[in-house]
């Protein structure tokens, strides 16, 4: 009798932790009607931020980019790419037409903890000091250097900047983890070329952009049927290409092109559509943005693995599927994403990599299979909705500039043909978490349809907020 009441009541709190994952996934849901919402509820916020500034949550910031590099560029161009998990510094060689880039060099530093959470100074000084060595041992390796020539660097800077000319721009506000609050209000293309001076390096910032930026020049350096470009990396971002006259907010902005590229700061975007569930809400109340990026916080690398930790602690609470181990799951982003990503694709029958990765990274041993396989569901159910939410943010964009075949004057065709349409991306979750990329791939084809979608290319490019940056110097290093 003892036994058989054992076994009802483990069986009992199995079903609480199923019931906690039909939960979860019940406030997740993102059918096609609800993308559909979403996309619209992205073309609308699109049209209120750039009717005034506080007009959405989008801040459709000016890029002052009105021309994309097109391969003419030539010469040797810095970039310093700052922003995700690592920061990195680039020289790049560009041969102009036909030629293109002809070598490229690169170095890639994590960033101390401490400065991400220091001071302006602090934080510069050691990307001047790190850059200048990165110069010199360049230098060293090259023949026919002119040590006294000013060199010229791209700087990819993303966070949200107000520019006010293609090469200075004033920090907003910090995202993703970092909080130097002193660089807040600060230009912050002096901040790193003072920096540089008191290092010693003769350099100046000819272009100051957002990754997303880079990454659409890059896109377009390649294919000039490029026109926006996506993020989905530690953060999440979007910027395109808009018509100035679109642009209200700025009336009598003039440009060569008649257009500018416009960086949305998407990861703020918010519309009630949204499935938010109670794990979103105590992943915001416990961040120190809170109430800010609120569709970074559904999609983006640094999250992802924090609400299915949060899913699955709920779950270890209701139930004892996870034995004594549990407790570990009580902390923050100890489930990092790239570890959700390996356990979601695990494909082996026994899921021993789910097992393994229970033991050593956070702890919890023998876990049976039964429960791995909820681990996995919990995985799938995070990154799914992430993944056609990113879909429908993108369709929002080509809703907006008359590229969703939904007809109108801007329907996407030209003289009755299609007309083709490239979006970059870039970003670890994208290129390296394979589920995420195809539901999202799937859920842009389902939106747009079949049709439509043949004249939509998704193109990954790589480095293009580092390279970008430098082809960006390029084009606008003679403008002052
Ligand atoms: C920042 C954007 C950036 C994105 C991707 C967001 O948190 O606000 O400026 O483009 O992350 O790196
Ligand atoms: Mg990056």
């Amino acid at each position: 009798a003892v036994l058989v009441g054992r076994r009802a009541r483990s069986r009992r709190k199995w079903r609480r932790a199923v019931e906690v994952l039909r939960e979860f996934e019940e406030g997740c849901v993102t059918s096609i009607g609800r993308l559909r919402q979403v996309v619209d509820a992205m073309a609308v916020e699109m049209h209120a931020g750039l009717a005034s500034d506080g007009g959405s949550k989008l801040k459709m910031l000016l890029s002052f980019i009105d021309s994309l590099p097109n391969g003419n560029e030539i010469g040797t161009y810095y970039a310093l790419d700052l922003g995700g998990t690592n920061f990195r510094v680039l020289r790049v060689q560009l041969g102009g037409r036909g030629s293109m880039i002809l070598s490229r060099q690169v170095e890639c530093r994590p960033i101390p903890q401490e400065l991400m959470n220091g001071t302006s100074e602090g934080l510069f000084h050691f990307i001047a000091v790190t850059l200048k060595q990165f110069v010199e041992q360049q230098e060293d390796d090259d023949s026919e250097k002119k040590p006294d020539e000013k060199k010229v660097l791209g700087f990819t800077f993303s966070f949200p900047v107000r520019q006010m000319s293609v090469s200075s721009g004033i920090l907003i506000k910090w995202t993703k983890g970092f909080s130097v609050e002193d660089a807040v209000g600060k230009d912050v293309a002096r901040c790193l070329e003072e920096a540089m001076t008191k290092a010693g390096l003769n350099m100046r910032v000819a272009a100051l952009v957002n990754d997303t930026v880079g990454t659409l020049a890059l896109g377009h350096y390649y294919d000039e049927d490029t026109v926006a470009a996506v993020i989905f990396g530690t953060g999440t971002n979007a910027c395109y290409v808009e018509r100035t006259d679109a642009i209200i907010k700025c009336q009598g902005l003039l440009t060569n092109s008649g257009g500018m590229v416009v960086n949305m700061e998407w990861g703020n975007f918010w519309s009630s559509h949204l499935p938010r569930t109670s794990y979103d809400i105590a992943l915001d109340e416990e961040s120190p943005n809170c109430n800010d990026q609120g569709f970074e916080k559904m999609i983006s690398g640094m999250y992802l693995g924090d609400i299915a930790r949060r899913v699955l602690y709920r779950m270890a609470q209701e139930s004892d599927i996870f034995g004594d181990g549990a407790y570990n799951l009580s902390m923050c982003f100890i489930l990092r994403t790239p570890l959700m990503a390996a356990m979601h694709e695990d494909d082996s029958p026994d899921l021993r990599e789910v097992g393994r990765i229970l033991t050593e990274s956070l702890q919890i041993p023998d876990v049976s299979l039964k429960a791995r396989r909820l681990v996995v569901r919990v995985c799938d159910v995070v990154t799914r909705r992430a993944a056609r939410l990113a879909a429908a943010g993108i369709v929002g964009i080509l809703k907006k500039i008359g590229r969703d075949g939904s007809g109108g004057v801007a329907s996407g065709r030209t003289k009755g043909r299609p007309r083709r349409t490239v979006v970059a991306i870039e970003g670890g979750l994208y290129a390296n978490y394979s589920m995420f990329r195809e539901y999202l791939n799937e859920a842009v084809a389902e939106i747009l349809g079949e049709e439509v979608a043949q004249n939509v290319v998704i193109r990954v490019t790589e480095d293009g907020s580092g390279i970008g940056a430098a082809l960006l110097a390029a084009t606008y290093s003679s403008n002052r």
